[in-house]
């Protein structure tokens, strides 16, 4: 099944994501995480990229588009993905249509106070990438992650200037994809503000999983 998880940063696609491909048997491909690996990884591009990515703003098409491009095209999608964090601009979405097929793409339905409140106290594990919160998930030990040790930090584009930024760009350039989608009859929504499990349930019923 070929998935695009839609919805505003802190909307909980990448917490989904990773209990809906241990359901589906597909790859989880976040446009976030692989830019994220990029930087850490010292690719030449990647202090461009990190400045962008710091300020709220979005990497440019062009180079998001060959890269995920490339991502489709290994062996391990052949029976499907879930992209999550891509398409985000309507020159996206056209490009994706010709080189893949989507099956469904999720809209992840919230208002904005409450993605304000996730981004704000979201803290992450460097190490292993879990989601905590300062106030409704925090680590016991600040700072150190519960999972695996590693350490807990605030993303760059979690701090407050960036936070609204995003949200600037995703209702200026993403959120028209609502519609786009919508017009193609692929469209499913989803209250994204219950808890990960009822989410999930949800998903599963609107995928027939
Ligand atoms: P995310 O982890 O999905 O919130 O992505 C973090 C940041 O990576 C975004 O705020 C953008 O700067 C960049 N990014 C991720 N996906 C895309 C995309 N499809 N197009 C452009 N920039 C992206």
């Amino acid at each position: 099944m070929k998935l695009v998880f839609l919805g505003p940063p802190g909307a909980g696609k990448g917490t989904l994501a990773v209990r809906a491909v241990e359901a589906l048997k597909v790859p989880h491909i976040s446009t976030g995480n692989i830019f994220r690996e990029a930087i850490a990884a010292r690719i030449p591009l990647g202090k461009r990229i990190a400045a962008l990515i710091g300020s709220g703003g979005l990497v440019d098409d062009e180079a998001t588009i060959t890269l995920v491009r490339e991502r489709l095209a290994k062996s391990d999608t052949a029976a499907g993905y879930i992209l999550d964090g891509f398409p985000r601009t309507i020159p996206q979405a056209d490009a994706l249509e010709k080189f893949s097929t989507l099956d469904k793409v999720v809209n992840f339905d919230i208002p904005d106070a409450t993605v304000l409140e996730r981004l704000t106290g979201r803290r992450v594990c460097r190490n292993c990438g879990f989601n905590w919160h300062a106030t409704f998930n925090p680590p016991s030990k600040a700072g150190v992650c519960d999972k695996c040790g590693g350490e807990v930090f605030i993303r760059e584009d979690d701090k407050p200037e960036a936070i609204l930024k995003r949200l600037d760009v995703y209702r200026i350039q993403t959120a028209p994809l609502i519609g786009y989608y919508r017009a193609k009859g692929i469209l499913i929504d989803i209250d994204a503000r219950p808890s990960v499990e009822e989410i999930f349930a949800e998903f599963k019923k609107a995928v027939g999983k």
